[in-house]
This record gives structure tokens, sequence and C-alpha cells, in this order.
């Protein structure tokens, strides 16, 4: 053999954007679990890639609303426990690609956010943006994707419902509700959720409030929801509400009888 023949051409493989160290981007609670509840959460988590280094922010911002969800991962952790329901949550914040956005969205990878410039995402090339898709973003709603073939090839019924956290105040706007039920073209489980939180204690629930579910907007209901006819929910809880370990398990608690009461009208195969 002629040692100085040119060897076979490696593969050429991509680089890669998550790194040993850093968590991987979906986390799956309770898999295998038989409740007709399956939680997700776009937007549970507030990691960086090391190699992104924190998007060029202080730990502060990332810590702000507009790095995660406050307090989301706590509740659906805690509720996927109440009801031996499977969870998936994404460990990665919606600053480095946002899993509830469609992918052409202007509010996929933002430049900016409730005033505050994020440098690692100005200017960025075709490549770095595929990175955050192949690594982040595709991996998530595969998994998601999965459960839900799964389930429908077993014949069990799934209720969809995406965990969300909003601020309690936007752009010097204080926002009245202690939560929300979003939806766009089937409202039914929304409004049999909206109805049974109204009855219980003295919430202020928002319809389709302080958001409304759109194709242009949100990725996780139209796509793995209204197109397989699952009925769903997308939720919203006022971030102080649940900013402690206390306030996550009574909303925990609140969800798991309320959705207890809802079950058998909703889950069919
Ligand atoms: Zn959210």
């Amino acid at each position: 053999m002629n040692p100085m023949a040119p060897r076979a051409a490696e593969p050429v493989r991509a680089a890669s954007l998550l790194a040993d160290g850093d968590p991987p981007p979906v986390q799956v609670l309770g898999a295998g679990a038989r409740s007709p509840w399956l939680l997700i959460a776009d937007h549970a988590g507030q990691a960086v890639p090391a190699r992104l280094d924190r998007l060029g922010l202080p730990q502060h911002e990332l810590d702000r609303h507009i790095g995660w969800d406050i307090g989301i991962a706590g509740v659906t952790t805690d509720l996927a426990r109440r009801l031996d329901a499977c969870a998936i949550l994404q460990a990665y914040s919606r600053l480095v690609i946002d899993c509830n956005r469609p992918l052409d969205a202007p509010g996929s990878i933002v430049v900016r956010s409730d005033g505050t410039d994020i440098p690692g995402n100005a200017a960025l090339d075709a490549g770095a943006r595929e990175g955050r898709i192949r690594e982040i973003f595709a991996p998530y709603h595969a998994r998601i994707e999965a459960e839900l073939d799964r389930r429908a090839r077993e014949r069990r019924p799934t209720i969809l419902v995406a965990m969300h956290s909003f601020t309690p105040e936007m752009s010097g706007i204080a926002r009245p509700w202690h939560a929300g039920v979003l939806y766009q073209r089937d409202a039914r489980l929304a409004h049999a959720l909206r109805d049974l939180l109204c009855a219980d204690g003295d919430l202020v629930v928002g319809d389709n409030q302080p958001y409304a579910v759109s194709d242009a907007s949100d990725y996780a209901i139209p796509v793995h929801a209204e197109r397989r006819g699952l009925p769903h929910v997308e939720l919203e809880i006022r971030q102080d509400l649940i900013a402690d370990a206390a306030g996550q398990q009574a909303w925990a608690e609140r969800l798991a009888r309320l959705f207890g009461a809802l079950q058998d009208r909703f889950a069919s195969p």
C-alpha cells in the first residue's frame, strides 16, 4: 500500500453548536405515563450553548421574562407528577431560538426584546441560524411529534396543553389577568378551562389574553394540536404568581384538580 496515496475524504461534518456540558435540548418527564394529558413547555429553560457566550448578555437579562417563561418549569413538573402525565420541556432560552415561533417569523431569533438588545443575535449568518434550528428547535419538536405519533398508533387519547407564563407588566402597563387561555381555531377546551378557572376563587382569566394563538406567531398549537385535531389549550400564568415553589405548587394543585374535572369530556382516542 502506498503510504503517500490520498486517504478517502472524511465526511464533512457541520460545525456543532452544542458541546459537552451543554444540556440536551429536550427534557422528557414521565415518558410512557398513561394520562391523556400531554404537557409541553416551549419556554421552560434559559440555557444558552456555551459557544454562544450568553448571547453577549449579562445573566440578569437571561433571568428576566425575555429569557424564559419564569416559573413554568416548576408548575409543569409538579403538574405532570400529579397527573401522572408526560411533559416535554425545552431547555434553551427563547432568545437562542423561540420554539413557539414559525422559523420564518420575525420573532424566531430576535435582535431586541422588551428594550434589551441581544448582541449574539445581531447579523446572524445562515449557518449560525441553521445550527440553532438543527440542534435546538428540530429535536424538540421531533420529540413532541414522536410522542403524538406513538399515542395515535396505540389509539390513546391525547389532550395537549402548551404551558407558558407572562410578565405582570409590559411597556409600563399592568396586566390584570391571573391566567389566560389561548386558542385559534378550536376554543372548546380553552373555554371549558376558562369557566372552571373563573369559578375557582376570584381569578381574572384572559380569553385570548394577554396573547392569542395565530399561525403567524405560534408554532406548537397550530402544528401539533390543530393539524391533528387534538383537544388543546395554550395556558398562560402570570409570573408573579408562580415565581416561587409555593406558588408553583399551588397552581399545579389547582390545574391538576381542574384538568381532572375536564378529562372524561375531552379524552377520546
Ligand atoms: Zn412562553
